[in-house]
């Protein structure tokens, strides 16, 4: 099998879950962005899952971001960066990404806003929440987010788009995606323009939709197990 044909079956599996999910919770399969993480993989696969037809594609480390961003310049993608950013990498961040996922402290706002400034783009923004309140792993407390929304929402360069999670090991996923719900209406009710929630990854995606999620980020059940690799 080509490896079009697997993507092509996979990506198949992947939409008929999102469009079973959406059944189920009553809402539209037009409400639901399936965001493609092609980490680990290369710019061919992101050729392939453009030809077809996914349109937003997101990755981790700006390193291997950048390149395949610049690899695939041709293609009409939004690019997502859904990954822990430190502020030494945001000048190339901001350099290909439309979206970034891993907003979580103040300090990250002021460094996304200058360099956006700097370029002259709109970065759309979400504030990435740590659902079980500890940010060792990424994201901003809980009761920290309402305040980061704030900085976004009035930062120069900047969009809020909404908020971002990853369901904590351990808990029942749909339980976490309940408390991402939450903070979002909250977000959303001082901004009804950010009315983003990244939320469901292979594993979960279906509770995340259950819980209105509008982006879900897949990687495994799009392009397969991911070797692990050593920085
Ligand atoms: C890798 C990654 C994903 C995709 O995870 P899969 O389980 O492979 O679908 C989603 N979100 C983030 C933040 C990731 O780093």
């Amino acid at each position: 099998m080509t490896r079009k044909a697997e993507i092509g079956e996979r990506l198949g599996e992947v939409e008929a879950q999102i469009a079973q999910a959406c059944r189920a919770a009553g809402r539209g399969r037009d409400q639901v962005t399936l965001v493609a993480i092609t980490k680990t993989y290369p710019a061919d696969d992101v050729r392939i899952l453009a030809e077809l037809g996914v349109r937003d594609v997101g990755e981790n480390r700006d390193q291997e971001a950048a390149e395949k961003a610049r690899a695939c310049a041709d293609l009409a993608l939004t690019w997502h960066f859904v990954g822990q950013l430190q502020t030494n990498k945001v000048r190339s961040v901001v350099g290909y990404a439309d979206v970034i996922h891993s907003v979580d402290r103040a300090r990250l706002v002021t460094a996304i806003s200058k360099e956006a400034v700097r370029a002259g783009r709109e970065v759309s923004c979400l504030v990435q929440v740590a659902l079980d309140d500890d940010p060792e792993r990424g994201g901003a407390r809980l009761a920290d987010v309402p305040g980061l929304a704030d900085e976004i929402a009035g930062a120069d360069g900047l969009r809020l788009g909404g908020v971002m999670a990853v369901a904590p090991l351990g808990e029942e996923p749909g339980r976490a995606f309940g408390r991402l719900a939450e903070v979002a209406g909250l977000v959303r009710g001082r901004y009804p323009e950010a009315t983003m929630v990244s939320a469901g990854m292979s594993g979960d995606l279906s509770e995340a939709i259950a819980h209105g999620a509008t982006h879900v980020r897949i990687g495994t059940a799009l392009l397969g197990r991911r070797k692990p690799f050593v920085r």
